[in-house]
């Protein structure tokens, strides 16, 4: 039985008040979610004060993006123990804005997924094709060229640290969402990739997230797909009716 997540992206919104604001209205709505794990990723300025005011409670907290070294000439960087120091227990790594923006590869998604490893991290990898490489039907091929150098030279004990996010990038923030069919076909042809390069039992304990645009009226029948295990929210992460509505998909 993989239990499922449901993670917030909080991406570059909610200062200090306006980040505690939400933790206040969302902890009540969903203090009686069962049975799924809630990740909660604001920005680094703010992840002590949510941290904080999240006290004792089960949901966990996670950076946007962490580098591969703990220390270091490296100014404006944050590394994964820094994230460990300020109470994160996840780290979201690869996603498609850093990819796009920032330059980040499969190869710097591959070192700094070891160095959050290491710091004790589990790490939210992100992957998923444009929407130009959807039309050349190029999909499968840049999913596994993204799980393969990506996670290359992770052992099988790694992988215990590591949930995948399929996040096709023309459905982030646009409104679009992946079917049902697509998500989980996307999602069926990572596990078996997964089985491939690691093992059988790794495949079947890995949990893979859908992300782009889910909301709470997509979320339910995405999460009925034999292989989503959660999702990786963005948009509707921001405001806390939203979000415990998607947390709360199984009501
Ligand atoms: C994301 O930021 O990972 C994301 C999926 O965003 P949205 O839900 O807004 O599409």
């Amino acid at each position: 039985m993989r239990i499922p997540v449901i993670a917030g992206n909080w991406k570059l919104f909610k200062k200090t008040a306006e980040a505690l604001r939400l933790v206040q209205e969302l902890s009540p709505l969903v203090a009686d979610a069962r049975g799924v794990e809630i990740v909660l990723a604001p920005s680094f300025t703010v992840l002590g004060p949510v941290r904080s005011l999240l006290n004792d409670s089960s949901i966990s907290i996670a950076g946007q993006d962490c580098f591969w070294e703990d220390e270091g000439a490296y100014t404006g960087e944050v590394s994964p123990g820094m994230l460990v120091d300020a109470g994160c227990s996840h780290v979201i790594i690869g996603h498609s804005e850093r990819r796009h923006f920032f330059g980040e590869t499969d190869e710097t998604v591959n070192k700094k997924i070891r160095a959050a490893i290491r710091a004790g991290l589990t790490a939210i990898v992100c992957i998923g094709e444009t929407l130009q490489e959807r039309e050349r039907n190029e999909t499968f091929d840049i999913l596994e060229r993204q799980i393969k150098t990506g996670l290359r030279n992770l052992s099988t004990d790694e992988m215990e640290k590591v949930l995948l996010a399929y996040e096709p990038v023309w459905a982030i923030g646009t409104g679009k969402t992946a079917t049902d069919e697509q998500a989980q076909e996307a999602h069926a042809f990572i596990r078996r990739l997964v089985a491939e390069y690691f093992s059988g039992p790794v495949a079947d304990g890995l949990r893979i997230l859908y992300g782009g645009s889910v909301k709470p009226d997509n979320i339910r029948s995405l999460m009925t797909q034999p292989d989503v295990d959660g999702a990786l929210v963005g948009g509707a992460s921001l405001t806390a009716e939203s979000f415990a509505a998607i947390i709360h998909y199984q009501k």
